[in-house]
């Protein structure tokens, strides 16, 4: 058993950390102190990097991709180390759960289920590095034959979010590199610490120097200057809706980089009367509470058949008030601690916003005190309407706006009613039903009698404003390749001058 499977406090002292620069950490930058958002306490101290220190991570990733010490081995081979680094995580699994911990404010047992699921993550994304693979037309006639190759589009930048620095990393980290490319990653300035670690994890199990590299600091400096950088063939974005618009501008003022972007959402919940109530009041607890609703697919939008929408409304509430919240080191918290205080804000905002708008707080609403850390109670608003404020935004936190429906065909426009298209789920057990509201509402990512299900053989990725591509899965490493036409003439030329 590890040294953290059993450690239930926050560090006396934070741990310092350097950046990943070419298979080693680097150190002797000014550093920005992360606090725990439960515990109130520093755990972390992390390198600001500047534009020097990207330019050389790029160079390093640059130089491993050329010398085609990764790009030009075997898909076996690269299945080999992404099989080593998933062994190498269940090893390390009760540490990176830690930091993890400590870091974002998401309970323990979750984050353990989340390393569970990056392990998973690498496996499915070995396997892929071994079936990768073009296509040929033998359709051109006799004396030409055409050839589809998939080839690695190049160095990737990536910039990840803190709501789930391990887990958005690994549904990404597996497929960038089972496709061949290199990287430069930018986490999150508060969420650093776990991307730092897979570095010393990749190089364990035999990644070559300089096929992933770490730097760290603020979005606003760093994350910008990678955004502009022109030596980044793609960049793969996960965050909010209004730095993904900047991204697209920082790519068409440079070099035109391929884009992937995942970004918002305000996802529907919908459930009809003959669904099982008990369980989608389950499912709709889970799906607005579940890391704290700073998820991007967080149901955030309950959209309930008016004939069952106070007794569901009623069993929800009953469900959302015993939700165990509180210290995310301890075994049985359900939902830990907001990540950051200007979260924290933001979501208080928006519940004083729903009061004030005129929608019923049928739950929850408050701050909650529990002597250390930030906390927010889960949070239920019934008579929500078009037009009010959280009706609309992403609030990214755990609160639910319940609207009532007549029919089918107004269930389907209220889900649709919105700028974006990242997930969706609806309840019934009529399976007509199921599949026309499946089939109609637009999003990326369905699920029909469950939530948030899934495992990383599935693509992930919004319709809309909720951004462009696909990750996880083979959709997920082909979308890390460019698609090269070859044309073979196996005939003699037909002359053109006569
Ligand atoms: P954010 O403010 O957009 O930040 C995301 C990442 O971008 C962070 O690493 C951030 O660095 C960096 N960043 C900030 N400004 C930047 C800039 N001008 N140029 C380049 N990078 C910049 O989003 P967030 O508040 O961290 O995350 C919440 C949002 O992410 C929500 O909207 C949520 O829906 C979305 N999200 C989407 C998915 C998905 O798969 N669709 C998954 C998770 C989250 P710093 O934090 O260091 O400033």
């Amino acid at each position: 058993m590890s040294q953290f499977a059993n450690t239930q406090t926050a560090p006396t002292a934070p741990r310092e950390f350097g950046f990943w620069l070419d298979g080693a950490y680097q150190g002797g930058r000014e550093l920005f102190e992360r606090s725990s958002p439960g515990h109130g306490v520093p755990v972390t101290l992390i390198p600001k990097c500047t534009v020097d220190d990207l330019n050389a991570a790029v160079a390093a990733a640059r130089r491993t991709f050329e010398d085609r010490s990764w790009a030009g081995i075997s898909g076996a081979e690269r299945a080999g180390v992404l099989l080593r680094t998933a062994q190498i995580l269940r090893d390390r699994r009760d540490e990176i759960a830690y930091w993890e911990v400590l870091e974002n404010g998401k309970p323990i047992s979750q984050a353990r289920g989340e390393i569970d699921h990056c392990i998973a993550c690498f496996e499915v994304a070995a396997g892929a590095a071994r079936l990768l693979h073009g296509d040929s037309f033998n359709s051109l006639g006799d004396n030409l034959f055409g050839m589809v190759l998939r080839e690695p589009v190049g160095v990737v930048g990536l910039i990840t979010p803190w709501n789930f620095p391990f887990l958005i990393l690994c549904e990404r980290v597996p497929f960038i590199l089972a496709s061949g490319c290199t990287m430069v990653v930018k986490p999150s300035e508060v969420t650093s610490a776990t991307t730092l670690i897979l570095g010393e994890i990749l190089a364990d199990a035999g990644l070559p120097k300089g096929a992933y590299n770490v730097v760290t600091g603020s979005g606003r400096t760093i994350g910008q200057a990678l955004t502009e950088h022109p030596d980044v063939d793609m960049l793969s974005f996960t965050g909010s809706t209004s730095v993904g618009r900047s991204v697209v501008h920082a790519a068409a003022d440079t070099n035109f980089k391929k884009l992937g972007l995942e970004l918002g959402g305000k996802n529907p919940i919908i459930v009809f009367a003959d669904a099982d109530l008990e369980d989608a009041a389950d499912g709709a607890a889970f799906g607005i509470s579940f890391n704290t609703g700073q998820c991007c697919v967080s149901s955030s939008r309950l959209i309930v058949d008016r004939r069952v929408a106070k007794e569901f409304e009623e069993i929800l509430a009953r469900k959302m008030k015993k939700i165990v919240v509180g210290d995310p080191l301890d075994e049985s918290t359900q939902v830990g601690a907001i990540t950051t205080s200007q979260q924290n804000e933001t979501i208080m905002s928006y519940i004083a916003k729903g009061n004030a708008e005129g929608a019923r707080l049928v739950t929850g609403g408050s701050q909650m005190d529990l002597g250390k850390g930030t906390y927010i109670e889960p949070t239920l608003f019934s008579d929500v309407t078009k037009g009010m404020s959280i009706a609309t935004d992403e609030i990214f936190g755990p609160v639910l706006s319940s609207f009532h429906f007549d029919t089918t065909e107004e269930a389907i426009h209220l889900a649709n009613d919105t700028v974006y298209g990242l997930a969706a789920s609806v309840w019934s057990k009529n399976i007509d039903t199921a599949l026309s509201v499946t089939r109609r509402v637009r999003a990326g990512r369905f699920w029909v009698n469950c939530i948030m299900a899934g495992g990383p053989e599935m693509p992930l990725g919004g319709f809309k404003q909720s951004g462009w591509g696909r990750e996880a899965g083979v959709y997920g490493v082909e979308e890390y390749t460019q698609v090269k036409s070859v044309h073979i003439d196996t005939g003699k030329r037909s002359h053109w001058i006569k």
